[in-house]
């Protein structure tokens, strides 16, 4: 058994908290690798924004959730080494499907855990999250817990279309789960393509498709009911349409990738919801640089000549989240 106080990292609680209050957001970033891990530390330590870091269930089959978790600490450490006094850092599992995978990740040191049980029936996605709340409350892990169906590809998450939260049922669930947070369905969605060509408009001008948008009234019935509790919002990459632009003309292959447009999830950060979930856009930031040096310098091996670009790339793709969409910049000095 690892506290995760021993390790330097902290719940959702009191960051939450803060955000609801606030008006703000706390950026939820995935992490799989080294030099991801460096961009995000680098971005929160730059600009003193509190961070979730998350490990999906995809990230540990790629990394090892051992390795990943000892990285974590190393991130803590790394972070007071760029001159964050106090970093609020979380280590969040992302999507966990079973009460046994997130007991593993609570004894093993995460600060944080969801348990997905959205695609269950709803006594039974109550019966699942109370166990999960149960047990990580014991340690003071913190817990979140979905209610509404997302569409799109994550991992190992895959929905062909999504259900909106049923606003009426979030005060039954918040109450008998005793869950610390809620990840709701309004429109956003998983993966480099969250909409469907018929979903959306095109721009005459640019011929580039136009979103739907999101559904904030079910977001505003959500808030009445459960007044201050932290909302979550999960597939919220925006998909920039720069880096989406240099894949395709640096040999790659992106046909109408969409996401959700900026000034929404800004509007968004300022609500209820104060954990707001990107990873398609860190994926695009990273294969963007990548392609760039492999199209301009052909006769390049060494993967830090790649890899190095790429980490800057999303360094500035999350400093740029953080001080430009979420508002969470100078809150955890
Ligand atoms: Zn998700």
């Amino acid at each position: 058994m690892v506290n995760y106080k021993d390790l330097g990292l902290v719940n959702t609680r009191e960051m939450f908290a803060k955000a609801v209050d606030g008006g703000y957001a706390i950026p939820a970033f995935n992490f799989n690798n080294m030099e991801q891990l460096q961009a995000i530390i680098k971005a929160c330590a730059e600009t003193k924004s509190p961070v979730i870091l998350q490990v999906s269930s995809g990230a540990r089959k790629y990394a090892n959730q051992t390795l990943l978790r000892y990285m974590a600490e190393g991130a803590v450490e790394y972070a007071k080494e760029l001159g964050w006094e106090h970093p609020q850092i979380c280590l969040h599992l992302d999507h966990g499907d079973t009460f046994e995978l997130c007991k593993s990740c609570v004894d093993f040191g995460f600060s944080s855990v969801m348990i997905d049980g959205s695609s269950l029936p709803y006594e039974e996605n109550i019966a699942l999250t109370k166990k999960v709340v149960e047990y990580a409350h014991q340690f003071d892990v913190t817990v979140e817990a979905e209610l509404g169906v997302l569409a799109g590809v994550e991992d190992d998450v895959v929905a062909e279309e999504s259900h909106y939260t049923k606003p009426e049922e979030v005060i039954d669930f918040a109450t008998r789960t005793g869950c610390d947070s809620l990840a709701i369905s309004i429109g956003t969605s998983h993966g480099a393509y969250k909409f469907k060509p018929e979903q959306c408009t095109r721009d005459p001008q640019t011929g580039k498709l136009v979103p739907p948008p999101l559904a904030f009234d079910v977001l505003e019935e959500v808030e009445k009911k459960l007044p201050g509790f932290p909302i979550v919002l999960h597939g919220s990459s925006s998909v920039p349409q720069e880096y989406v632009d240099i894949i395709n003309t640096h040999g790659g292959n992106l046909p109408d990738a969409v996401g959700i447009p900026e000034d929404q999830l800004r509007k968004a950060a300022k609500s209820a919801v104060c954990k707001i979930n990107i990873d398609s856009d860190s994926r695009l930031a990273f294969t963007a640089a990548v392609r760039k040096v492999f199209v301009e310098k052909p006769g390049e091996f060494d993967p830090r000549k790649y890899c190095g670009p790429a980490r800057d790339e999303m360094t500035k793709l999350y400093k740029h989240k953080i001080i430009e969409v979420l508002g969470s910049d100078g809150k955890a000095e």
